[in-house]
């Protein structure tokens, strides 16, 4: 996360034009690259662990922390930054920039543009409005360059929309539990959120080594998707959030699985 300070009261569109460019001769190359929150999503750690060739525990364990909000209760997964002075990104390289650019987290892709939703009224329905901001950080050169961009154009450029398609399910899943009178998760459901939404490796093994799939409903060619692809088990992984978070009856218990509970 970036300096709030920073940030301009305006709701940007796809089609609000800036003009912008980074690059690694300019002056501040890096310097947005220290000292910051990066809040991670399930489909970030999944291109991230891949690259550096690691299991899900391995990466969570060396590369990030996670942090209990106070206001929704649900466990946030943050990039840790190094020891250094500067408390680089573990990521960055003097002088070469990011050595994990094509696979960096969507925050880092949408800079200097923040990226927000909002929840709306929509006659019975609650609607998630995205929009768009700019954060103008004093340190960052790059507004002072002259390639023109629209909203659209530099998402298109930084291929986040890939990522937004990926993450919007879960993004929605917490903004459905962020309602008033939604009673605060127990560590067991933070545990379960922190599995579905982060460490993909012990997901799977709770999916197919536990008793799961015997007390669960599940059509086989999805098992058999899931087993066979890490993206279709992250997108399972919000299905069995919404159930356990209690917001849809998106998962049905086998009848045999009630009567052997009776
Ligand atoms: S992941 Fe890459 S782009 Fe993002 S802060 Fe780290 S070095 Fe910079
Ligand atoms: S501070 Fe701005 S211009 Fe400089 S490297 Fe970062 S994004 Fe690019």
């Amino acid at each position: 996360m970036f300096n709030m300070k920073a940030v301009e009261p305006t709701r940007l569109d796809p089609e609000t034009k800036f003009k912008f460019r980074c690059h690694k001769g300019i002056k501040c190359f890096t310097a947005c690259c220290s000292n910051i929150n990066i809040m991670l999503t399930p489909y970030d750690i999944l291109r991230l662990k891949n690259r550096l060739k690691m299991s899900s525990e391995e990466f969570l364990g060396k590369y990030t922390f996670s942090k209990i909000d106070e206001k929704s209760s649900h466990p946030y997964l943050y990039l840790k930054m190094s020891k250094d002075e500067k408390q680089s990104c573990p990521f960055v390289t003097f002088p070469g920039g990011c050595e994990i650019y094509t696979d960096r987290p969507a925050s880092c892709r949408y800079y200097p543009i923040g990226q927000a939703t909002l929840k709306k009224q929509k006659d019975d329905e609650i609607v998630h409005e995205e929009f768009y901001f700019f954060v103008r950080e004093e340190h960052c050169l790059g507004y002072k360059e002259d390639t023109p961009w629209t909203i659209a154009s530099w998402r298109a450029d930084q291929e986040v929309n890939l990522y937004d398609e990926m993450n919007r399910e879960w993004k929605s899943i917490l903004m459905r539990r962020d309602l008033p009178g939604k009673e605060p998760l127990d560590p067991q459901k933070q545990s379960q959120f922190y599995i579905a939404s982060y460490d993909i490796h012990a997901f799977r093994r709770f999916v197919f080594e536990s008793r799961f799939l015997d007390v669960f409903d599940i059509d086989k060619k999805e098992v058999e998707k899931m087993r066979n692809d890490e993206v279709a088990l992250m997108k399972f992984g919000f299905n069995y959030l919404k159930y356990l978070l209690m917001i849809e009856e998106s998962l049905k218990v086998k009848p045999e699985a009630i009567k052997a509970k009776k």
